[in-house]
Parts: C-alpha cells; sequence; structure tokens
C-alpha cells in the first residue's frame, strides 16, 4: 500500500482524491431514495438485498430511511471485469439466506457500469419466485452499459464514465471508508 501523499492530509482530504458528492449530497439524495420506496413499498413483503461488498454502505443508510417492516439479505458475486463478455456465468461466491419466494425484492447495488454483472443476477434471482424483482443502484454510469435493457427503478445520481471511490467503492480494496464519492485523479498513486 503506498502512501504518497503530504503529511498534513489525512485519507479523508487526500490531495489524489476529487470529491464527486458530498456526505451531505448523498445523504439528502438517499433520503429521497428512501422516500420513495417506502411510498411504493407500503403493504408489502419487502427484502433488499445488498450485492456484497461494494453495497454496504449505501444499504445500510437507506435502509434507514425507508420506514417499513423490511428485512435484508446479501448476495456475493464474481465480476465479468477481466473477462469477456462470452467467457461464461456470474460465480455465486455467497447466496441468500432465506428464500424470496413471494417476496418484493430490491436488489441494491453501488454502481452500474457495463450492467452484465447485475444483469445475470437478476436472471438468477428472477427464476426463484419473487412477486417483484427491482433495482436500486447509487450511482448509474450508462457510457459503458453494455446490457441497456436493464432498467433501474431507483438511482442516486448519474455520472460520467470516470473511475470513483468512497462510499462503499473501492480501488484494490481501498477507500470504502471514504464517507463522500470521489475520482481518483492519479491511478498510480492508489
Ligand atoms: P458491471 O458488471 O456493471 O460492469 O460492474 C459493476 C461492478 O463493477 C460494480 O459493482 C463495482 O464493483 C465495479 N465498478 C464499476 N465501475 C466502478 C467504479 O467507477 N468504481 C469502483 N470502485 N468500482 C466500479
Amino acid at each position: 500500500m503506498s502512501s504518497q501523499k503530504p503529511a498534513q492530509f489525512t485519507e479523508f482530504t487526500n490531495p489524489n482524491l476529487e470529491v464527486m458528492f458530498s456526505a451531505e449530497q448523498i445523504r439528502a439524495r438517499v433520503s429521497e431514495l428512501g422516500r420513495q420506496i417506502t411510498a411504493n413499498y407500503t403493504g408489502r413483503d419487502l427484502v433488499l438485498v445488498g450485492v456484497l461488498k461494494g453495497s454496504v454502505i449505501f444499504l445500510s443508510d437507506l435502509m434507514r430511511e425507508i420506514d417499513l417492516n423490511l428485512k435484508i439479505d446479501f448476495m456475493a458475486v464474481s465480476s465479468y471485469k477481466d473477462e469477456t463478455v462470452s467467457s461464461g456465468d456470474v460465480e455465486i461466491l455467497k447466496d441468500l439466506t432465506h428464500s424470496i419466494r413471494g417476496k418484493d425484492v430490491i436488489v441494491v447495488e453501488d454502481i452500474i457500469d457495463t450492467g452484465l454483472t447485475l444483469f445475470r443476477l437478476m436472471e438468477i434471482l428472477g427464476s426463484r419466485g419473487a412477486n417483484s424483482l427491482k433495482i436500486a443502484t447509487l450511482l448509474d454510469k450508462p457510457e459503458p452499459r453494455i446490457k441497456t435493457e436493464l432498467v433501474i427503478d431507483y438511482c442516486g445520481f448519474r455520472i460520467p464514465n470516470r473511475f470513483v471511490v468512497g462510499y462503499g467503492l473501492d480501488a484494490a480494496n481501498r477507500y470504502r471508508n471514504l464517507p463522500f464519492i470521489g475520482v481518483v485523479k492519479d491511478p498510480g498513486m492508489v
């Protein structure tokens, strides 16, 4: 792990990070999403399914903005990132703990890029008898999208094609704890 930032900076004021969305902006937007979901799911059997690990901070904030008697569960899947599109299925590294049959499910993601991983995950979950299956993502990066047919029901922010970190999102498993979302200016310093 390199640490080339000058000594007067902390991780949260790292000069190699440019803030895209502040903690306050994220809080306000997540609160809006929570209100929308509350209104849409009143009287229904809601389960939030977080996709590990990137969604954990978004999910934990979002669930506290949803004024309903909901449940949560998690999945972990391998990513297509280093593979070609036709190279095969996503691998389920960790499956749900409870059945989603008859439930109203919202899959909670950190960011949707090509959409390949989430598209396959939605196919897998789509075969499990849920009453409804929707997507909530904090960030939507539409430019690199391959699975353009993916419908995003709840989206925090639409962003340009930049590599972002913080608020759950990592670079080489670091930066997840940043309270804001930022862009790494010099990837060589990650
Ligand atoms: P997709 O299958 O949509 O291309 O991949 C989505 C996954 O790629 C996300 O869940 C996330 O792990 C990773 N990813 C895509 N774009 C970014 C980004 O800008 N920053 C970070 N940290 N991860 C990203």
